[in-house]
């Protein structure tokens, strides 16, 4: 069997999370962008021009940097931002580089998953609690084909089924006093999968 790269050997521990694993890697890169960012990056020449090159951040990504931001930071990136003199009055001048980190990843992740079904490791390190979101789902299975693209439908049908039959366990014993405590970790799962399984972000970027 290949070896498998340093790519892929990291891809696995996403594997293991709750969730779908390409939004875990996909969330994972995009935090340690922003943490690097702040932590040090904003003052690199380098990653100021990008910054402003490209007009800041898009919508979705300026909410996410909220939570990492700092005054000080916010203030470099902002302050030659507002003296720009060729912007265009609104939109991005270019892809936001949050936004090209993330879709890296997301490519990166996509791919690992087929390699691990090529070599037939996939099923072997998937968790327990392991759901594609519709949108990494669709995107892996226009790039597998065959008895791949086949056990990857039957494992995200069989998942979507337990996650339903969850909720429905869920709805019989419900009242408006229920709290997490009353769950158990599968019906968690559920909760928390349902949501993350139709989510999307796009219209936040127009
Ligand atoms: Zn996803
Ligand atoms: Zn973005």
């Amino acid at each position: 069997m290949r070896e498998l790269s340093i790519v892929e050997i990291r891809f696995m521990d996403h594997l293991k999370k709750r969730g779908c694993p390409v939004c875990s890697a996909s969330d994972e890169a995009v935090r340690l962008f922003f943490e690097s960012l702040f932590y040090e990056n904003v003052n690199d020449v380098g990653v100021r021009k990008r910054f402003e090159s490209d007009s800041g951040f898009c919508a979705f990504h300026t909410r996410i940097a909220e939570k990492f931001s700092d005054p000080s930071g916010t203030a470099i990136l902002y302050a030659s931002l507002l003296v720009k003199t060729d912007d265009d009055a609104g939109g991005h001048a270019g892809k936001c580089r949050c936004c090209e980190v993330r879709d890296e990843a997301v490519g990166r992740a996509v791919t690992s998953v087929g390699k691990f079904l090529e070599n037939g490791s996939l099923f072997a390190n998937l968790g327990k609690n392991l759901l594609f979101c519709r949108r990494h789902f669709s995107m892996l299975s226009r790039k597998l084909e065959g008895k791949n693209l086949k056990l990857m439908e039957k494992f995200q049908d069989e998942k979507l089924k337990e996650i339903h039959k969850l909720l429905n366990d869920v709805l019989k014993r419900i009242d408006y006093t229920s709290k997490t405590k009353d769950f158990t970790d599968d019906e968690m799962f559920a909760l928390f999968s349902a949501p993350k399984y139709f989510s999307t972000f796009e219209e936040l970027n127009r």
